[in-house]
């Protein structure tokens, strides 16, 4: 009897140890720990083990008998914070110690890096600013700071605006437009300065914006229009009110998506204007952010906006460069039909549209009046005339502003100059 007992005693050893063995879990928890150098509240450790964790601990600068704890309960994976927040500026080694969540033989694993606290936003001045500006009008801004910043951009709602900035990063200047459908009430400026560590400076520009009305138009569209328009934008034949908004809708979305992905992929440079833009000659038709009604036999089917000023001259005329620049785009373009755009800097664009010819090519530097191509009806046009737009950005602004010299130095260049001159 006591041989038996001894017997179970020693096979119990034998099946335990066995267990213990088997159950031994010889992956050691991964530990993954923010990569950014500079942070400005909290850093972020993963840390994860196929078979479960156990504690989760953290410490700073090696003071291990500081380390404070956490229990995973068995999570395969735990997402541990270590808070700076209320730490002084300055370096510290953070380091992470987890341990699986194995009972017997909990294996651990530990890892340190060094982070920069920084919770101060940068210092930036707000040095010159357009004083009065209108709803889709232009402006611009200088802004000052006493460190390199090279992640500065203006905002207004949704919209952004790019800097240009001086070799040293210290100086910064951007042109921008009240948009044409945002409300005045709506309308704030904003210069959003962010450092290394995410903090953002944010300074509001103090531009005083008055509002307008823009014009409203009802285009009667005959059914030869959508017949003739069909064959030569989508290559098929219809007359009715889908295939006018195949044109009117889906391939306005398509164009203008086109145009803000050509102008946002253009380099940022320094203005290559030189006084006023040139107007090319004829009479004024539809104007900026008109609104339309399309009416096919007395049915309202379509509102659209013009973004753009439309001037009816001579058939074929020649069509003229507003500004020095650099063709960014030639080629047809949807709705636009055979369509130039160029490059002026400053984030500023023109575009020539509907033209029966194009005489230059991307990447062509054109100047001031340099013939770019001949007007036409290629596109959305009923007949030959020029659709011209000015782009801040990719948003189409007023032209009127630029054709004016006094407007163009007072509100623009003057702000430039003082980018540009450094003390
Ligand atoms: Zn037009």
């Amino acid at each position: 009897m006591k041989k038996m007992l001894l017997l179970i005693i020693v096979l119990a050893l034998i099946v335990g140890a066995a267990f213990l063995g088997f159950s031994r879990d010889w992956q050691t928890p991964a530990i993954k720990m923010a990569e950014a150098t500079y942070v400005n509240q909290s850093v972020v450790a993963m840390v994860s083990d196929n078979r479960g964790l156990g504690e989760v601990c953290s410490y700073l600068n090696g003071k291990v008998d500081e380390k404070s704890c956490v229990n995973a309960d068995g999570a395969t994976s735990y997402k541990l914070e270590v808070d700076l927040s209320t730490l002084a500026d300055g370096e510290y080694e953070v380091c992470v110690e987890v341990a699986d969540a194995n009972l017997y033989f909990p294996n651990r694993v530990s890892q340190c890096q060094s982070y920069v606290l920084d919770k101060v936003p940068p210092k930036a001045v707000l040095e010159s600013a357009t004083r009065y500006m209108r709803r889709g009008g232009g402006a611009a801004v200088f802004v000052s700071t006493p460190e390199r910043e090279d992640n500065i951009r203006l905002s207004v709602g949704e919209y952004k605006f790019r800097f240009i900035s001086n070799a040293e990063g210290t100086r910064h200047f951007a042109i921008f437009t009240h948009p044409y459908d945002v409300e005045v009430s709506a309308f704030k400026p904003v210069v959003e300065i962010e450092d290394r560590a995410g903090n953002i400076r944010r300074l509001l520009v103090d531009t005083v914006t008055r509002d307008r009305q823009f014009k409203q138009d009802t285009l009667n569209i005959p059914r030869s229009f959508i017949e003739r328009k069909s064959l030569e934008m989508l290559n098929k034949e219809g007359s009715g009110k889908e295939t006018f908004l195949e044109m009117n809708r889906t391939m306005r979305v398509e164009s203008r998506a086109r145009i803000i992905a050509v102008t946002s992929a253009s380099l940022s440079s320094e203005p290559l204007w030189t006084g006023a833009f040139y107007r090319n000659p004829g009479a004024p038709k539809a104007q900026f952010a008109e609104r339309r009604t399309y009416l096919l036999d007395k049915e309202v089917i379509d509102h659209q906006t013009h973004y753009g000023i439309d001037i009816a001259g001579l058939a074929k005329m020649p069509i003229k460069a507003a500004n020095n620049g650099v063709v960014i785009f030639a080629e047809n373009l949807g709705i636009y039909g055979n369509c130039v755009i160029i490059d002026h800097g400053g984030r500023v664009f023109t575009m020539y549209a509907h033209l029966s010819q194009i005489d230059v090519a991307p990447g062509t530097t054109v100047a001031k009046g340099q013939v770019v191509g001949r007007s036409g009806n290629t596109g959305m046009a009923g007949g030959d005339h020029l659709h011209f737009t000015i782009y801040i950005s990719d948003v189409p602004v007023e032209p009127a502003e630029w054709f004016d010299p006094a407007w163009l130095q007072t509100r623009i260049d003057d702000i430039y100059n003082d980018f540009k001159a450094e003390e």
